[in-house]
């Protein structure tokens, strides 16, 4: 009879799917074996070649919903005589190693009904798992994924839980965070100082209590702690925004069911799904009238940040509490969140009430995902839990690189054997605590994919703590660092994902990153190819009063750039005290501390001031996204000219949409209009420098484009003029995906030099 060799790669260890073969096996009367290799999974079958090929199909069909198949490559094999069975056997070792770390998945249906069913051995227990659910990456010490290489190895399994473990027809085969109240992890609650205050059940109740009485709740969560808080009560909210000294930000809320979540947003099939998927991520969802959820929450925004509970923990809260939470991270602004014990202890005892602990170890922060459904598909804003840190095939030969990435938003890429791997989101630099993650997570992925990398690449910018890490370990390793511009590093990003060879025009927009002429880009057209990157556009350059200060304060940009259009700032005079003014002036006078800027970014910040919406800001982005809000409420149909300098490089001055704006306003025409008109105005750009490059293929990149007015105009815009216009779908727009560039790009270099 034929015998077939079978090797499987892709998301396929950690998701069940050699219980799932085993099943399909016996299902088909197939003899064989399975087993997991570093790099997959590796099946043997023998029987009818009929069978054979009904078990191929069934193999991709009926596959378990958390598993990815990227490749099956089969070929015959010799016959073996006297195999009576099916088995799964150990795991394999293989020389050619390419593995993969699962990421962590949301409770699965089955799980969540026996956490809800009176008299199951998992009854209300809040750490159910199975072979389709459960955390992954989050406490995985090592590879292959076994047990004993997880932060699970501290919990031996009661004969209950080791039967299921062994038996190959059970849904916990082989599931290694598989735990029960016997022998599992345990909650405890408590006060700021880790003095007990309840354990088990009466934990979970003491944790709902306080929050029906409106006190915040740190929770111990699957990635990290979390802030937790009534988001139906203004005064918790109130209190929560005060500890927390987050005064606008919007918040996320978690809905106990679908149903509950529909009375607060509006929610499309497709967003369901989403939502209910293993990966679960924060949704952005158009927020209802009349909704529960207090309008503080996410003051002034039309939209909401909505989730699902995606752990029995969360599963079991919600219902006692009965009423949507708030559920943020547990951190200070951009740090990282804190993982054990004593540091959330140390940082969020003046923010948290109470505790809700467990006893299993969180070996690496693992944030939630934020991702919004967009007409073109996904935009991903955030990629952590469920998607990270899961390969993503990038076709090159190029020796294994590692890419450390920019400085805000960050994730760092190893691409090595024709697949990408980008770390979850690490959050910002600034903080000790953010540069210490970051080097904890090379040492991670180094460790993971048992890769010592060829080449290392990072930003131009010198002050980065990438950077200053990447020059660090590029002379320890003795081995080549490749500096890549952050916008051509965005677009490259893209290229990567798409698997686009290029020469592509990329329209990078963004608040602002290193340019090659000391000046700060973020309004850049970029012909892109595998050779390399040439500017074919940018804005015309204008100040920034202050530097670094010009980001937090949008009136710093319009300043700048009034300066440079008319030698004047007197539309922003009054946003400016007395005092404030001559310093202004002699900064722009003298040039002190004033780069000068081609960001997009910066021309929303001004045109967010200068239309009165806001002239200093209280997060990353809010100028431009109320900007996009009042333009949502507009209808106009017409663009703020351009004008338009330079022969290879097309220089987009704006001196006539200032000057067209500025008259709008004086005449008294509404906000919403004149910020319509200006986004409009963006995609008019969009299209001049498209038809300058003359590429038929467009890419677009940068923070700018989480803008999803301005996406979507521009989008629009482009495809009627017949370009073909390219998003990144699996990796965000904004600075998570610079490493992934960076790796793209090092990859072309090193493959050209040799
Ligand atoms: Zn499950
Ligand atoms: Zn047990
Ligand atoms: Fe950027």
């Amino acid at each position: 009879m034929p015998r077939l060799s079978i090797e499987v790669q892709g998301v396929v260890q950690g998701v069940g799917f050699r219980p799932f073969v085993y099943r399909i096996a016996h299902l088909h009367g197939v003899t064989g074996w399975v087993r997991n290799r570093p790099d997959g999974v590796e099946i043997e079958i023998q029987g009818p070649r009929t069978v054979l090929d009904e078990f191929l199909v069934s193999l991709r069909k009926d596959r378990p919903a958390p598993a990815r198949i990227e490749r099956i490559a089969t070929c015959e094999t010799i016959e073996q005589a006297g195999e009576a069975s099916f088995a799964i056997v150990a795991s394999g070792h293989s020389a050619e190693t390419r593995p993969s770390v699962p990421a962590d998945l949301a409770i699965c249906p089955e799980c969540a009904q026996e956490l809800d069913t009176p008299g199951d051995r998992r009854y209300q227990y809040p750490f159910t798992n199975c072979t389709y659910c459960g955390p992954r990456y989050s406490i995985i010490e090592g590879l292959p994924y076994d047990r004993p290489k997880t932060s699970m190895k501290g919990f031996p399994l009661c004969a209950d839980c080791l039967r299921e473990y062994q038996d190959p027809l059970d849904r916990r085969f082989h599931a290694q965070p598989v735990a029960c109240p016997v022998c599992g992890p345990q909650l405890r609650l408590t006060d700021g100082h880790g003095v007990a205050i309840a354990a088990k059940v009466a934990a979970l109740v003491g944790a709902a209590d306080a929050l029906a009485s409106g006190a915040i709740v740190a929770l111990k969560g699957l990635g990290g702690f979390q802030l937790l808080a009534d988001a139906t009560s203004t005064g918790a909210v109130a209190r929560l925004r005060q500890r927390k000294r987050r005064e606008e930000k919007p918040f996320a809320v978690m809905f106990q069911t679908l149903a509950a979540l529909k009375r607060d947003c509006d929610v499309s099939e497709a967003e369901a799904r989403l939502l209910g998927s293993p990966e679960a991520p924060i949704l952005l969802l158009k927020r209802r009238d009349g909704g529960t959820v207090a309008a503080a929450v996410a003051p002034r925004n039309p939209h909401l940040g909505a989730f699902l509970p995606y752990t029995p923990l969360h599963h079991l809260l919600l219902a006692a509490v009965d009423r949507p939470l708030i559920c943020t991270s547990g951190n200070i602004s951009e740090e990282p969140m804190a993982i054990d014990d004593a540091d959330a202890f140390e940082r969020l005892r003046e923010i948290a009430d109470v505790f809700l602990l467990h006893d299993r170890p969180i070996l690496r922060p693992v944030d939630d995902s934020v991702v919004r459904l967009e007409a073109h598909g996904m935009n991903v804003l955030r990629r952590a839990r469920g998607y990270a840190p899961l390969a993503h095939p990038v076709p090159s030969q190029a020796p294994p690189i590692l890419s450390l990435g920019a400085h805000q938003k960050n994730t760092i890429a190893l691409l090595n054997r024709g697949q990408a791997v980008v770390s979850q989101h690490l959050g910002d630099l600034h903080s000790l605590q953010g540069a210490q993650l970051l080097e904890r997570t090379v040492e991670d992925l180094l460790k993971f994919f048992a890769t010592r990398p060829e080449i290392l690449a990072c930003d131009l910018h010198p002050d980065y703590a990438s950077t200053r890490l990447a020059e660090r370990l590029a002379v320890q390793w003795q081995v080549p660092l490749v500096r890549v511009q952050h916008h051509h590093a965005h677009v490259a990003a893209v290229m990567a994902e798409l698997g686009l060879a290029g020469p592509v025009l990329g329209l990078a927009w963004d608040g602002s990153g290193f340019g090659l002429d000391q000046t700060l880009w973020g309004g850049e057209a970029l012909r892109v190819d595998a050779k390399g990157c040439q500017r074919v556009g940018h804005l015309r350059t204008f100040p920034l009063p202050g530097g670094d200060r010009a980001v937090k304060e949008s009136r710093r940009s319009a300043a700048g750039l009034l300066w440079e259009l008319s030698g004047a700032t007197g539309p922003v005079d009054n946003l400016y005290t007395a005092s404030e003014q001559p310093l202004l002036h002699s900064m722009l006078e003298r040039g002190l501390n004033t780069p000068r800027t081609s960001s997009i970014g910066r021309l929303f910040d001004a045109v967010a001031a200068l239309t009165g919406i806001r002239t200093v800001r209280g997060f990353e982005g809010q100028a431009a996204m109320e900007l996009e809000f009042a333009a949502e409420r507009a209808s106009d149909p017409e663009a703020y000219p351009w004008a338009f300098r330079g022969e290879e490089c097309l220089v987009a001055d704006p001196a006539p949409l200032i000057q067209a704006l500025l008259k709008d306003l004086q005449q008294g025409l509404s906000v919403a209009i004149v910020a319509q008109r200006f986004h409009r105005a963006l995609a008019e750009l969009a299209l001049a420098w498209a038809r300058h490059a003359d590429l038929k293929a467009v890419v677009l990149c940068g923070g700018c484009f989480q803008n999803a007015l301005l996406t979507r105009l521009v989008r629009e815009r482009l495809l009627n003029a017949g370009f073909q216009v390219h998003l990144p779908v699996v990796f965000p727009t904004n600075d998570g995906a610079i490493s992934l560039g960076q790796a793209w790009v090092a990859a072309q270099r090193s493959l050209l030099d040799s």
